[in-house]
Protein backbone atom coordinates (compact mmCIF):
# COMPACT_ATOMS: atom_id res chain seq x y z
CA UNK A 1 0.00 0.00 0.00
CA UNK A 2 1.19 3.17 -0.80
CA UNK A 3 0.77 6.56 0.66
CA UNK A 4 -2.51 8.11 -0.90
CA UNK A 5 -2.17 11.73 -2.74
CA UNK A 6 -4.00 15.05 -1.54
CA UNK A 7 -5.72 16.18 -4.09
CA UNK A 8 -5.41 19.80 -3.00
CA UNK A 9 -1.18 19.60 -3.32
CA UNK A 10 -2.51 21.14 -7.35
CA UNK A 11 -4.89 23.73 -6.20
CA UNK A 12 -3.23 26.14 -6.17
CA UNK A 13 -4.72 26.68 -2.43
CA UNK A 14 -2.99 30.21 0.14
CA UNK A 15 0.09 28.93 1.33
CA UNK A 16 0.40 28.72 5.32
CA UNK A 17 -0.22 32.51 6.78
CA UNK A 18 -1.74 33.91 3.59
CA UNK A 19 -5.41 33.48 4.13
CA UNK A 20 -6.96 37.09 3.63
CA UNK A 21 -8.64 37.67 6.88
CA UNK A 22 -12.02 38.41 6.03
CA UNK A 23 -13.51 36.97 2.33
CA UNK A 24 -16.87 36.79 1.30
CA UNK A 25 -16.94 33.42 -0.39
CA UNK A 26 -20.43 33.12 -1.78
CA UNK A 27 -23.73 35.26 -1.63
CA UNK A 28 -24.83 33.32 1.40
CA UNK A 29 -21.00 33.46 3.39
CA UNK A 30 -18.49 35.26 4.63
CA UNK A 31 -15.37 34.16 6.23
CA UNK A 32 -13.78 35.18 8.91
CA UNK A 33 -9.78 34.42 10.32
CA UNK A 34 -9.25 34.50 13.87
CA UNK A 35 -6.00 35.63 14.63
CA UNK A 36 -5.12 32.39 16.81
CA UNK A 37 -2.36 30.93 14.24
CA UNK A 38 -0.93 27.76 15.66
CA UNK A 39 0.37 24.24 14.44
CA UNK A 40 -2.89 22.87 15.55
CA UNK A 41 -4.63 25.36 14.56
CA UNK A 42 -3.35 26.03 11.00
CA UNK A 43 -3.61 29.46 10.12
CA UNK A 44 -5.99 30.09 13.31
CA UNK A 45 -9.92 29.43 13.76
CA UNK A 46 -11.98 30.42 10.30
CA UNK A 47 -15.39 32.10 12.12
CA UNK A 48 -18.34 32.15 9.49
CA UNK A 49 -20.80 34.63 8.90
CA UNK A 50 -23.94 33.06 7.01
CA UNK A 51 -27.08 34.72 5.83
CA UNK A 52 -29.35 35.11 3.30
CA UNK A 53 -28.83 38.65 1.30
CA UNK A 54 -31.16 41.35 2.55
CA UNK A 55 -32.15 39.69 5.14
CA UNK A 56 -30.91 41.91 7.83
CA UNK A 57 -29.71 38.83 10.23
CA UNK A 58 -26.80 36.33 10.00
CA UNK A 59 -25.60 33.89 11.98
CA UNK A 60 -22.22 33.14 13.29
CA UNK A 61 -20.57 29.61 12.88
CA UNK A 62 -17.72 28.79 15.48
CA UNK A 63 -16.80 32.05 16.73
CA UNK A 64 -13.71 30.62 18.08
CA UNK A 65 -11.55 32.42 20.53
CA UNK A 66 -12.98 35.46 22.17
CA UNK A 67 -10.56 38.04 21.44
CA UNK A 68 -11.70 41.48 21.29
CA UNK A 69 -10.00 41.76 17.67
CA UNK A 70 -11.56 39.12 16.04
CA UNK A 71 -15.62 40.41 17.68
CA UNK A 72 -14.23 43.94 15.88
CA UNK A 73 -13.47 41.49 12.72
CA UNK A 74 -16.33 39.84 12.85
CA UNK A 75 -18.90 43.00 13.63
CA UNK A 76 -17.62 44.92 10.38
CA UNK A 77 -18.34 41.25 8.59
CA UNK A 78 -22.11 41.20 9.43
CA UNK A 79 -22.16 45.11 9.27
CA UNK A 80 -20.74 44.84 5.61
CA UNK A 81 -23.42 42.36 4.98
CA UNK A 82 -26.22 44.66 6.25
CA UNK A 83 -27.10 41.67 9.37
CA UNK A 84 -27.58 41.39 12.95
CA UNK A 85 -26.60 38.22 14.34
CA UNK A 86 -29.56 36.47 15.39
CA UNK A 87 -28.13 32.69 16.61
CA UNK A 88 -24.54 31.55 17.22
CA UNK A 89 -23.69 27.55 15.91
CA UNK A 90 -20.90 25.37 16.70
CA UNK A 91 -19.19 22.87 15.28
CA UNK A 92 -17.91 21.27 18.44
CA UNK A 93 -16.44 21.77 22.08
CA UNK A 94 -13.13 22.75 21.89
CA UNK A 95 -12.09 26.18 22.93
CA UNK A 96 -10.56 27.48 19.45
CA UNK A 97 -14.54 27.11 18.64
CA UNK A 98 -16.31 27.65 20.73
CA UNK A 99 -14.74 29.59 23.47
CA UNK A 100 -16.73 32.69 22.36
CA UNK A 101 -20.31 31.21 22.18
CA UNK A 102 -21.76 32.23 25.62
CA UNK A 103 -19.81 35.68 25.91
CA UNK A 104 -20.73 36.78 22.40
CA UNK A 105 -24.69 35.33 22.66
CA UNK A 106 -24.80 38.02 25.21
CA UNK A 107 -22.97 40.81 23.53
CA UNK A 108 -25.63 39.78 20.63
CA UNK A 109 -28.31 38.61 22.01
CA UNK A 110 -28.68 35.50 19.86
CA UNK A 111 -29.49 32.40 20.93
CA UNK A 112 -25.74 29.58 21.28
CA UNK A 113 -27.09 26.41 20.00
CA UNK A 114 -24.82 23.24 19.65
CA UNK A 115 -24.40 19.38 19.86
CA UNK A 116 -23.75 19.56 23.99
CA UNK A 117 -25.81 21.61 26.61
CA UNK A 118 -22.21 22.71 28.20
CA UNK A 119 -21.56 24.91 25.08
CA UNK A 120 -25.44 25.63 24.08
CA UNK A 121 -25.40 27.51 28.13
CA UNK A 122 -28.02 27.58 30.22
CA UNK A 123 -30.17 29.64 27.95
CA UNK A 124 -29.02 27.65 24.63
CA UNK A 125 -30.42 24.98 22.41
CA UNK A 126 -28.55 21.16 22.29
CA UNK A 127 -28.90 20.84 18.39
CA UNK A 128 -30.74 17.23 17.30
CA UNK A 129 -28.74 15.69 13.98
CA UNK A 130 -30.79 15.83 11.16
CA UNK A 131 -32.44 19.54 12.03
CA UNK A 132 -33.03 21.80 9.57
CA UNK A 133 -32.47 25.20 10.97
CA UNK A 134 -34.42 27.87 9.17
CA UNK A 135 -32.49 31.04 10.67
CA UNK A 136 -31.46 34.04 8.67
CA UNK A 137 -33.57 34.09 5.64
CA UNK A 138 -32.02 30.45 4.85
CA UNK A 139 -32.68 26.88 5.79
CA UNK A 140 -29.16 25.52 7.82
CA UNK A 141 -29.36 21.21 7.88
CA UNK A 142 -27.64 19.51 11.03
CA UNK A 143 -25.43 16.74 9.52
CA UNK A 144 -24.07 14.86 12.68
CA UNK A 145 -20.64 14.04 12.31
CA UNK A 146 -19.05 12.10 15.31
CA UNK A 147 -15.55 11.38 15.36
CA UNK A 148 -12.79 14.00 15.86
CA UNK A 149 -15.19 14.41 19.10
CA UNK A 150 -18.24 12.15 20.11
CA UNK A 151 -20.44 16.17 19.69
CA UNK A 152 -19.58 17.04 16.21
CA UNK A 153 -21.89 18.77 13.88
CA UNK A 154 -21.67 20.19 10.60
CA UNK A 155 -23.85 22.62 8.63
CA UNK A 156 -24.87 22.02 5.31
CA UNK A 157 -26.48 25.34 3.98
CA UNK A 158 -28.61 26.13 1.00
CA UNK A 159 -25.57 26.38 -2.20
CA UNK A 160 -24.91 22.74 -1.26
CA UNK A 161 -21.22 23.97 0.95
CA UNK A 162 -21.02 22.77 4.33
CA UNK A 163 -19.44 24.36 7.14
CA UNK A 164 -17.20 20.76 8.11
CA UNK A 165 -15.58 22.27 11.73
CA UNK A 166 -12.45 19.97 12.52
CA UNK A 167 -14.52 17.25 10.27
CA UNK A 168 -12.05 18.05 7.31
CA UNK A 169 -9.21 20.85 7.65
CA UNK A 170 -8.45 23.11 4.71
CA UNK A 171 -4.46 21.46 5.07
CA UNK A 172 -3.55 18.02 6.05
CA UNK A 173 -5.63 15.73 8.18
CA UNK A 174 -7.59 16.04 11.07
CA UNK A 175 -6.91 14.44 14.29
CA UNK A 176 -9.30 11.96 16.06
CA UNK A 177 -8.84 12.38 19.76
CA UNK A 178 -7.97 10.29 22.14
CA UNK A 179 -9.64 9.00 24.20
CA UNK A 180 -13.08 10.79 23.24
CA UNK A 181 -12.91 10.04 19.46
CA UNK A 182 -13.79 7.43 17.47
CA UNK A 183 -12.23 5.82 14.58
CA UNK A 184 -14.98 4.47 13.35
CA UNK A 185 -17.45 7.33 13.63
CA UNK A 186 -15.40 9.06 11.92
CA UNK A 187 -14.88 7.23 8.89
CA UNK A 188 -18.85 6.74 8.57
CA UNK A 189 -18.61 10.73 9.42
CA UNK A 190 -16.53 11.35 6.35
CA UNK A 191 -18.77 8.98 4.13
CA UNK A 192 -22.13 10.95 5.14
CA UNK A 193 -20.76 14.11 4.43
CA UNK A 194 -19.33 12.46 1.39
CA UNK A 195 -22.96 11.65 0.39
CA UNK A 196 -23.96 14.86 0.75
CA UNK A 197 -22.41 15.54 -2.63
CA UNK A 198 -20.66 18.95 -0.99
CA UNK A 199 -20.44 21.81 -3.23
CA UNK A 200 -17.84 23.41 -0.81
CA UNK A 201 -16.40 22.42 2.00
CA UNK A 202 -15.74 25.39 4.72
CA UNK A 203 -13.06 23.86 7.03
CA UNK A 204 -12.58 25.29 11.19
CA UNK A 205 -9.01 25.47 9.98
CA UNK A 206 -7.46 26.27 6.53
CA UNK A 207 -8.80 26.96 3.39
CA UNK A 208 -12.02 26.75 2.07
CA UNK A 209 -12.13 23.14 -0.33
CA UNK A 210 -14.33 24.07 -3.63
CA UNK A 211 -12.30 22.50 -6.58
CA UNK A 212 -13.06 19.15 -5.90
CA UNK A 213 -14.52 18.41 -1.93
CA UNK A 214 -15.69 14.49 -2.97
CA UNK A 215 -11.83 13.88 -3.50
CA UNK A 216 -10.79 15.18 -0.25
CA UNK A 217 -12.89 13.40 1.51
CA UNK A 218 -11.81 9.99 -0.63
CA UNK A 219 -8.47 11.06 0.19
CA UNK A 220 -9.16 11.52 3.90
CA UNK A 221 -10.59 7.73 4.20
CA UNK A 222 -7.81 6.82 2.18
CA UNK A 223 -5.16 8.15 4.20
CA UNK A 224 -7.42 7.06 7.62
CA UNK A 225 -6.53 3.15 5.83
CA UNK A 226 -3.22 4.11 5.34
CA UNK A 227 -2.15 5.10 8.85
CA UNK A 228 -3.86 1.80 9.82
CA UNK A 229 -1.79 -0.64 7.49
CA UNK A 230 1.26 1.76 8.41
CA UNK A 231 0.75 0.64 12.25
CA UNK A 232 0.08 -3.07 11.87
CA UNK A 233 3.34 -3.31 9.21
CA UNK A 234 5.43 -1.92 12.29
CA UNK A 235 3.31 -4.01 14.75
CA UNK A 236 4.07 -6.92 12.35
CA UNK A 237 7.97 -6.69 13.36
CA UNK A 238 7.43 -6.79 16.79
CA UNK A 239 5.38 -5.41 20.22
CA UNK A 240 5.82 -1.52 19.89
CA UNK A 241 4.37 1.38 22.57
CA UNK A 242 2.52 4.02 21.25
CA UNK A 243 5.56 6.25 21.19
CA UNK A 244 7.79 4.01 19.57
CA UNK A 245 4.90 3.44 16.61
CA UNK A 246 4.26 7.58 16.82
CA UNK A 247 8.20 8.13 16.05
CA UNK A 248 7.79 5.57 13.39
CA UNK A 249 4.72 6.65 11.37
CA UNK A 250 5.35 10.05 11.81
CA UNK A 251 9.39 10.42 11.46
CA UNK A 252 8.93 12.66 8.81
CA UNK A 253 5.86 15.24 10.82
CA UNK A 254 7.39 17.92 13.24
CA UNK A 255 7.63 16.69 17.09
CA UNK A 256 5.12 19.41 17.53
CA UNK A 257 2.28 17.30 16.12
CA UNK A 258 3.25 14.33 17.71
CA UNK A 259 0.96 14.20 20.95
CA UNK A 260 -2.05 14.99 18.61
CA UNK A 261 -0.25 11.95 16.33
CA UNK A 262 -0.67 10.15 19.25
CA UNK A 263 -3.97 11.04 19.98
CA UNK A 264 -4.97 9.81 16.46
CA UNK A 265 -3.07 6.18 17.07
CA UNK A 266 -4.80 5.41 20.73
CA UNK A 267 -7.73 5.98 18.23
CA UNK A 268 -7.21 3.78 15.94
CA UNK A 269 -5.42 0.73 18.05
CA UNK A 270 -8.55 1.00 19.48
CA UNK A 271 -10.31 0.13 16.81
CA UNK A 272 -7.61 -2.71 15.76
CA UNK A 273 -8.05 -4.24 18.70
CA UNK A 274 -11.96 -3.94 18.52
CA UNK A 275 -11.58 -5.88 15.24
CA UNK A 276 -9.43 -8.21 17.06
CA UNK A 277 -6.58 -7.61 14.90
CA UNK A 278 -3.72 -6.61 18.06
CA UNK A 279 -3.50 -6.72 21.22
CA UNK A 280 -2.51 -5.40 24.45
CA UNK A 281 -1.46 -1.27 25.56
CA UNK A 282 2.40 -1.13 26.14
CA UNK A 283 3.16 -2.78 24.23
CA UNK A 284 0.62 -3.40 21.60
CA UNK A 285 1.41 -6.32 19.31
CA UNK A 286 -0.69 -8.13 16.44
CA UNK A 287 -3.21 -10.05 17.69
ZN1 LIG B 1 -11.39 20.46 17.38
Amino acid sequence: MTAPVDPRATWGLPAPGQMARTVELDPLVTRVLAPNPSPMSLDGTNTYVVGAPGSGRAVVVDPGPDDAAHLAAVEAALAARGAQCVAVLVTHHHEDHAEAALPWGAHFGAEVAAGRAVVAGPRGRVLEPGERLNLAGTTIGVVPTPGHTKDHLAFRLESGAVLVGDHVLGRGTSVVTYPEGDVLAYLESLRRVHDLGPAALYCGHGPELTEDPGAVLDFYLAHRAYREHQLLEVLGQGPATVDELVATVYAAYPQQVWPAAAQSTRATLDKLRAEGRVEGTEPVRLA
